[in-house]
C-alpha cells in the first residue's frame, strides 16, 4: 500500500501513486485530503471530549462515596479535602480516580457515566459535535488496563503491550514518552481517537491520569490479577479478562496503592500477592484449577 506521506507530495497533475494512470486530483487526491481532515478532526474531539467527561463526573458527586471507597478499598474516605489531600498522597490519585468514576464505575442503575452520557446525546442532555459523539461510543468499551511498555520514542510516542494478553497500542503521548522506560508498567485508560490515512488501527491516547511503575512489577501484577480472575471464576467459570476488568477493574489500583512509594521492595509485592489470596480464601491449588493450568512446582509450594 502507497505511504500517505508519499502522497502528500504529489502535485494535483502527476499520475496517482495508485498506479491507475490518472492524474492525481482525478483518482485519489480527494479521498486522500478528507482522510487527513477527519484524522485531525478526530484527534482534536479527543482533546475536547475528555475534559467534557471530567466535567460531568463532577456533576454526579452523590456516587462519589460508594466508588471512592471501591477505587481506594477504603483506604481514604470520601471528602473535598481527601480529593485535594490524594493528589500529593497519592501521584494524581483525584484525577485518577475521576477517570476511573467515568470510565469504569457503574453507577445506581448499572450504567457507567459514558453509557449514560452517549445516551443523553440525542435529547441534548450532553453537548458533542459529530467527531466527539464518534469517540464517545467507542469509548464506553474502555476500562483501566495494565500495560507493559514495549517501545518509547522519545519526544513523539510510545507502545504498550496489554499485560493481560498480547495487543500492541501506538500511543502519542508526548508527555508519557518521556517519563516512561521500556519494561515500566503503566495502569491507565487508552482511549482511541483517529487514525492515521493507511494505519491498520488507531492512535490511543492515555486518558486523564495513569498511575506508573516500576518494571519489576509487572509479573507480580499479572498475579495478582490472575487471582482475582480465579476468584471470579468460582462464580462463572467462563470468565474472562474483560469479564474481570468489566466487573472490578478497580484492583488493579488497590495493587497500585499497596506498592511502596518511594523504593524498590520485593517482599512489599510478595505480601501483596499474599494478602489477596488469604482475603479471597484461595489457596495456590484452586487457584491454578481455577485457571486451568498445572501448579508450578510441589517444592515451591509446601514450604
Ligand atoms: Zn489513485
Amino acid at each position: 500500500m502507497a505511504k500517505p506521506a508519499a502522497a502528500k507530495k504529489l502535485g494535483r497533475n502527476d499520475p496517482c501513486h495508485c498506479g491507475s494512470g490518472r492524474k492525481y486530483k482525478d483518482c485519489h487526491r480527494q479521498a486522500e485530503e478528507a482522510a487527513r481532515s477527519e484524522q485531525l478532526r478526530l484527534r482534536q474531539a479527543q482533546d475536547t471530549l475528555l475534559p467534557k467527561i471530567i466535567e460531568a463526573a463532577q456533576s454526579v458527586p452523590d456516587q462519589f462515596p460508594p466508588a471512592f471507597a471501591r477505587f481506594w478499598q477504603g483506604k481514604y474516605e470520601y471528602g473535598v479535602e481527601q480529593m485535594e489531600k490524594l493528589s500529593t498522597v497519592e501521584d494524581r490519585g483525584s484525577e485518577r480516580f475521576l477517570t476511573w468514576f467515568a470510565f469504569d464505575f457503574r453507577q445506581a442503575d448499572g450504567r457507567t457515566l459514558l453509557d449514560q452520557l452517549d445516551a443523553a446525546v440525542e435529547g441534548g442532555g450532553f453537548d458533542v459535535d459529530p467527531f466527539e459523539r464518534q469517540l464517545l461510543a467507542q469509548w464506553r468499551q474502555v476500562r483501566l488496563r495494565p500495560y507493559v511498555v514495549a517501545e518509547v520514542r522519545k519526544g513523539k510516542g510510545l507502545s504498550l503491550r496489554n499485560l493481560l494478553g498480547d495487543e500492541v497500542y501506538e500511543v502519542a503521548d508526548y508527555g508519557a514518552s518521556k517519563r516512561l522506560a521500556p519494561g515500566e508498567v503503566v495502569v491507565g485508560h487508552l482511549i482511541p481517537a483517529d487514525t492515521t490515512p493507511g494505519a491498520e488501527a488507531p492512535t490511543y491516547y492515555l486518558a486523564g491520569a495513569a498511575a506508573q511503575l516500576t518494571d519489576d512489577t509487572a509479573e507480580k501484577l499479572l498475579e495478582f490479577a490472575e487471582l482475582h480472575l480465579a476468584d471470579l471464576r468460582r462464580r462463572a467459570p467462563d470468565a474472562t479478562w474483560e469479564d474481570l476488568l468489566d466487573q472490578r477493574s478497580e484492583i488493579l489500583n488497590h495493587f497500585v496503592v499497596a506498592l511502596p512509594q518511594e523504593q524498590r521492595d520485593p517482599t512489599v509485592m510478595e505480601r501483596i500477592i499474599a494478602d489477596g489470596r488469604i482475603g479471597l480464601q484461595l489457596t495456590a491449588e484452586s487457584v491454578a484449577a481455577l485457571l486451568g493450568r498445572a501448579l508450578p512446582s510441589d517444592e515451591e509450594e509446601s514450604k
